[in-house]
């Protein structure tokens, strides 16, 4: 076999890199980038004409619920897949909980990657659960290759995934530290969410505006400064999922000053949509910790702007229809669906200041979440010796998202109706398409499992 011979050539594009983006074209041999350079004239098997795009990274989505196996009627892993490759992704990280049984021990991650292997249309990586009772369990995971092991700080609202005590969490993260696995946390304190709820409840309230009521800042902020601390103690790293508000950011920013090995994630719906739209748009826009006010969306963006937030990830997080309508906000299931729009609504809201703005996104949105994870060997930049994971972004005429775009296993998405001025034409994952022209032109299942680079 002749290695030296290109499989593809990307022609014509605009190249974004976390420095800056550069008009230039783009070779793959055996599924890695092997040159990018002003002008590439090698003959290659296909070439695909890049001109008027952005090749962005395959985005790394470190932070999707894919409910799959136990809740596949929620999405599942192949409808997911395709939704997030179809909006720009090249792999995913499933989180530990809603899929059933949970993901706390080594037979359940085995079994979860084997459907994803069966089923996904892109790379993927998979966490563990950090939970009361499982220490035991952790070193199973590590060996497994489990990308980390996510904690609640209050209730999950699955019975299965129980949130940590002050007890589980440290020692969890002692014993995690020992194994060198990173620890993430959903950060909102049980004792204030539980006071603020009981606030509401007592009077009768049960509506969108008691809901956001119920779980203000403060009730983040919390269990920021708790988790910190252990980290802080235990020297175990830290990722801090979802911050809602810039100061949550500021925390993590101060910590990170004192070296403790904190990053916070924000996802694209505390980017794009504020409290209001929970008001407008009922059901679709519940999560926790719940929309902002818009003082602090913008805050965000400050942030994002200024490097301080590392990660971006969508926290896909779907349920079917009927769990999302009841007269009572509060039994409503919470979580945004949003994995196929949520990457290209980031790119159109900065279709203003792309040179500027696009080169930051690379760095949230691929290769930061390559390093923090350690798979940046092989995944997160448009590099030499990379894989061939790309996007290409087009900026479009102004169309409205609506919901027969969406791949995902239910038409329901926190985007439906909003205006876009940007396409995602194509994703690559290892030089293959999976998704060209609008259309899905390869959709087997040959996403292939990631596990972190021994540190
Ligand atoms: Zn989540």
């Amino acid at each position: 076999m002749d290695n030296s011979r290109l499989e593809l050539v990307v022609r014509g594009g605009r190249i974004v890199t976390p420095d800056g983006v550069q008009r230039a074209d783009l070779a793959v041999a055996l599924g890695r980038i092997v040159k990018v350079a002003p002008e590439i004239t090698d003959e290659a098997d296909a070439t695909l004409d890049a001109s008027g795009s952005f090749v962005f990274p395959g985005i790394l989505d470190a932070h999707v619920h894919f409910n799959e196996p136990g809740r596949t009627e929620w999405e599942g892993l192949a409808t997911g897949s395709a939704a997030l490759a179809a909006g720009g992704g090249a792999c995913f990280f499933d989180m530990p909980l809603n899929s059933e049984p949970p993901v706390i021990d080594a037979a359940a991650f085995r079994e979860k990657r084997l459907l994803a292997e069966q089923k996904s249309c892109v790379d993927f990586g998979l966490w563990g659960g950090l939970v009361p009772g499982n220490r035991d369990k952790l070193a199973g995971l590590r060996d497994a290759g489990a990308i980390g092991l996510k904690a609640f700080m209050c209730g999950s609202g699955i019975d299965s995934f129980a949130m940590v005590d002050a007890t589980t969490l440290r020692e969890g993260m002692k014993r995690a530290a020992k194994l060198g696995l990173l620890v993430a946390v959903h950060a909102e304190d049980e004792k204030l969410a539980a006071k603020f709820t009981a606030e509401q409840r007592a009077k009768a309230k049960t509506d969108a505006r008691a809901f956001l009521a119920s779980r203000p800042v403060e009730v983040e902020l919390e269990a920021i400064r708790t988790a910190l601390e252990v980290a802080g103690e235990t020297g175990c790293a830290l990722h801090i999922v979802h911050v809602s508000s810039p100061e949550g950011i500021a925390l993590v920013t101060e910590a990170r000053a004192q070296r403790v090995d904190v990053t916070a994630e924000t996802c694209p719906h505390y980017l794009l949509l504020n409290d209001k739209d929970v008001l407008r748009l009922g059901a679709v826009a519940k999560c926790a910790p719940p929309l902002r006010d818009e003082e602090r969306r913008l805050g965000l963006w400050q942030e994002l702007r200024a490097g301080h937030i590392q990660t971006v990830g969508s926290d896909h997080s779907p349920a079917p229809p009927e769990m999302k309508t009841s007269r009572d906000f509060f039994e409503i299931w919470g979580g945004i669906a949003g994995c196929q729009h949520a990457f290209e609504l980031l790119f159109s809201e900065v279709s203003g200041s792309f040179e500027k703005d696009l080169p930051m996104l690379a760095a949230v949105l691929a290769r930061n979440v390559a390093r923090r994870f350690r798979i940046d060997a092989h995944k997160g930049q448009l590099a030499e010796g990379r894989d061939a994971d790309f996007t290409l972004v087009k900026p479009a005429k102004e169309r409205l998202i609506s919901a027969d775009e969406l791949w995902t296993r239910h038409r329901l998405s926190a985007y439906v109706g909003r205006r876009s001025r940007v396409r995602v034409t194509h994703t690559y994952v290892r030089g293959r398409p999976i998704w060209a022209d609008g259309r899905f032109v390869n959709p087997a299942p040959t996403g292939r499992f990631l596990r972190p680079d021994s540190a």
